[in-house]
């Protein structure tokens, strides 16, 4: 074929989230449109090779039009472009299928996507092959990470696989023009996963339509169990007192708040308060789970979150959940996730039955593999943006870019609240939420993350595995397996060293830039040996010097006392008053504040005063539980930060009182400023009795943000920086957010809040690959 004199060829590489996500259906579109002959195709280091021949104006045109045009869910990092002359070769514009390339590239694979307008609007139509079918998806939405077992992005190389397409899906599949052309998981009512409605023991319900059932179940107040795409759920009528605290004895979790679902933000509306930021990120195609304040009175059952004022709700990312709305009788379904101990990454029928024999009346389910169990995201709307708390389905394996390629890091995170990380070049992959890791089960769950990662990303090999300090965790032993395996150096993390570098990644901030952190959370482990939690570091990725903490306070009984905050507080106002002058205080509100009551109370004391079993914590979430306590808001911790949750709820309720005056000294100690907590403890026990509790709550967080602002602000004028962050698990706490902001923020600081990577320890697997990063070459 001879070519025109003015034609010419441009190969083109387009490197960022381009696969997955209808991006070859586009070029090919724009490609046409302009008379553009060549070809385009996924190669299987996260870039789109497009090859095209044509008038070099139009090829120009066409490039611009990839930045412009590019579909809403396209990221793109690079495009790079190489002008050959024309061959003639071509005499169409073709999408070819993926060249298998191995190279290492930092291949990034789209999260899973909530089901887009359109393909509702096909399940809405009774004309439509789609109409009412729970899997109905298009190349740019439905899932992805939880399906993808292989790159690149094929069909061939998700659970889809198992689902050969009709003829009908076939052509849409095949047909450039289709919205569902090259769409790698689509399917219908007649090639897709087949639902079924399974009693408990086993036995098929024999219904016409799962899902018309099932809704009927529901309205009858039957706990339903729900497998999705990348996990189970279980759901029952948000409106049931009954059910509700029925399914929290089934799941044996007393108070722990349980996540919803509404069809529409309407029905949200009827129970909660929607602000705009809350309102744009239900709507997001992140779909995560958003914590907003409750509508007062709340019509929904008061089981559902426990002491607090908030509710976790999301909108339906898939048709599954679309379906169990249809004639529903309430605004909203609890839709709490169900994957028990033990329960294998890869869910199948059988496993699920074995594990979910005594959890739910009903089960509805499909025949499609989950091969990446990935929970719900949870997020809670401050400010104008989200402070993620579970990082997951939607973010999931989305990266956190950073300024410097380097070494390549496998970092297995801490204990709580767990996710393992992969620094690659400039980019962290996060693996999915894993948990708590102190189980097998939770730390296998663990190494698959990290190995489905580390497959999809093709990195063979590391240059060092970083893990935390504390010998006895799980995953510090699985990082020192981990460095044998690949015989690299171990690099131990501090855990607030973690958070602090958490906050330079999360702001793009170079490995050796000086920060001030406010770090703030339960518990880590101290070089000193001793659980630190209030601490505020100055420092960088390299090093950091313990500027303040908290005064350090004994935990009468260790454990204990993280579970029972009247422990704490005894322990922290035992600086204060002798043991005779304890007894008085506290001997009444001992019996209903402790288990064992009084018996329980004298053996405290006598831990205490004779110093048995009481290490020593500057854990700001104890000061919180103590001061949950000791304002009669919380005896026992059912779930991580529980006391600390409720008394932030309670402050809420709180106004300013200017008889209420609190402070908390500074002193010097060495080099370090200590916050004398006990005083702040003391002063509220003795304002007990002549102000409102929810007053003096608030006036407590005020005078702890306040506190922990201007000692970081002292840090940071000392060190010549301006910088402050704030990171941990008590960052979670609005009002301390709120107050620290308006501080630093006012005396002309920058305040660094956590904004891709959990300020909890869900962040810490980031921070700790960027300490290793920096310290790679002094450990080797
Ligand atoms: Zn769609
Ligand atoms: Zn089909």
């Amino acid at each position: 074929m001879t070519t025109l004199p003015n034609t010419q060829q441009a190969e083109i590489r387009v490197v960022g989230v381009v696969q997955g996500i209808g991006f070859r259906p586009f070029i090919y579109a724009q490609a046409t449109h302009r008379g553009l002959v060549g070809f385009v195709l996924n190669t299987g280091n996260s870039a789109v090779l497009i090859v095209v021949e044509g008038e070099k104006k139009k090829i120009i045109e066409f490039i611009e039009s990839i930045e412009i045009d590019k579909p809403y869910l396209a990221v793109i990092d690079s495009i790079q472009t190489f002008w050959h002359t024309a061959t003639g070769e071509f005499k169409e514009f073709q999408i070819r299928i993926s060249k298998n390339e191995q190279k290492a590239g930092g291949s990034v694979i789209p999260a899973d996507i909530a089901v887009c307008n359109d393909c509702i609007k096909d399940m809405n139509n009774s004309q439509s092959r789609h109409y009412q079918y729970p899997m109905t998806c298009c190349a740019i939405c439905g899932p992805r990470y939880t399906t993808i077992t292989d790159t690149p992005y094929d069909r061939e190389r998700t659970t889809m696989n198992e689902f050969p397409l009709c003829e009908a899906c076939d052509r849409e599949y095949n047909n450039p023009l289709d919205r569902r052309y090259n769409a790698q998981t689509i399917c219908c009512p007649i090639c897709g996963p087949q639902f079924t409605l399974l009693r408990p023991d086993g036995t098929v319900l024999d219904v016409k339509d799962p899902f018309i059932e099932s809704v009927k179940l529901l309205n009858e107040g039957a706990i339903v169990a729900v497998k999705g795409l990348g996990g189970i759920h279980l759901a029952v009528r948000a409106t049931l007192d009954e059910q509700v605290q029925r399914l929290r004895k089934l799941r044996k979790k007393p108070n722990k708040p349980f996540a919803i679902m509404s069809k529409d933000l309407e029905s949200i509306h009827k129970y909660a308060i929607i602000d705009s930021t809350a309102e744009r990120l239900l709507l997001s195609w992140r779909r995560p789970i958003v914590v907003i304040p409750q509508r007062i009175p709340f019509l929904l059952s008061k089981f559902l979150s426990p002491g607090l004022d908030t509710v976790g709700v999301m909108l339906p990312y898939s048709g599954i959940y679309l379906r169990l709305f249809e004639g529903l009788q309430d605004p909203a379904l609890v839709m709490t996730s169900a994957n028990p101990t033990g329960l294998p990454t890869i869910i199948q029928a059988s496993t699920f039955q074995e594990h979910f024999m005594d959890m739910a009346d009903y089960f509805l389910t499909h025949n499609r593999t989950i091969f990446q169990r990935c929970d719900d995201s949870v997020v809670i709307p401050i400010f104008d943006r989200e402070l993620i708390i579970r990082r997951s389905r939607g973010y999931t394996p989305e990266p956190i870019d950073t300024v410097n390629g380097g070494p390549s890091i496998l970092s297995v995170g801490a204990l709580e609240k767990n996710t393992g990380a992969i620094y690659h070049k400039r980019r962290i992959f996060l693996t999915q939420h894993i948990g708590d890791v102190d189980t097998v089960e939770a730390l296998q769950f663990l190494q698959e993350g990290l190995s489905h990662l580390q497959n999809l990303l093709r990195v063979t090999t590391f240059d060092a595995v970083a893990c935390d300090l504390h010998p006895d965790f799980l995953t510090t032993q699985y990082g020192a397996e981990l460095s044998k395996t690949y015989q690299v150096p171990l690099i131990q993390v501090q855990h607030h060293h973690a958070h602090l570098a958490a906050i330079l990644a999360d702001h793009k901030l170079p490995l050796d830039e000086e920060i001030v952190a406010i770090c703030c959370d339960g518990a880590g482990y101290g070089p000193d040996k001793t659980v630190w939690g209030g601490e505020i570091l100055t420092g960088n990725a390299h090093n950091y010097t313990r500027s303040a903490y908290l005064e350090p306070q004994s935990m009468p009984g260790g454990d204990l006392a993280a579970k029972f905050p009247f422990r704490m507080l005894l322990g922290i106002l035992s600086k204060k008053y002798s043991e005779t002058e304890l007894r008085r205080l506290f001997e009444i509100g001992a019996k209903k504040s402790l288990p064992r009551g009084v018996a329980e109370f004298e053996i405290i004391l006598a831990q205490i005063y004779r110093d048995i079993n009481t290490p020593v914590t500057s854990s700001t979430g104890r000061v919180l539980d103590s001061l949950a306590a000791l304002l009669g808001v919380s005896t026992q911790r059912t779930y991580e930060g529980e006391p600390a949750i409720r008394l932030e709820a309670f402050a809420n309720n709180g106004t300013y009182q200017p008889g209420i005056q609190l402070d908390i000294p500074v002193e010097l100690k060495g080099k370090a400023q200590v916050l004398k907590i006990s005083n702040l403890v003391d002063q509220i026990l003795q304002l007990r009795d002549e102000f409102r509790g929810p007053d003096l709550a608030l006036a407590a967080h005020q005078t702890l943000g306040k506190t922990l602002a201007q000692t970081a602000i002292g840090a940071s004028k000392s060190n010549g920086l301006t910088k402050i962050g704030f990171s941990g698990g008590v960052a979670y706490n609005k009002i301390l957010t709120r107050t620290i902001r308006r501080i630093i923020e006012a005396e002309g600081y920058e305040f660094l809040m956590h904004r891709n990577v959990p300020a909890g320890d869900a962040g810490t697997a980031v921070g700790q690959s960027l300490v290793a990063r920096a310290n790679l070459r002094k450990a080797s």
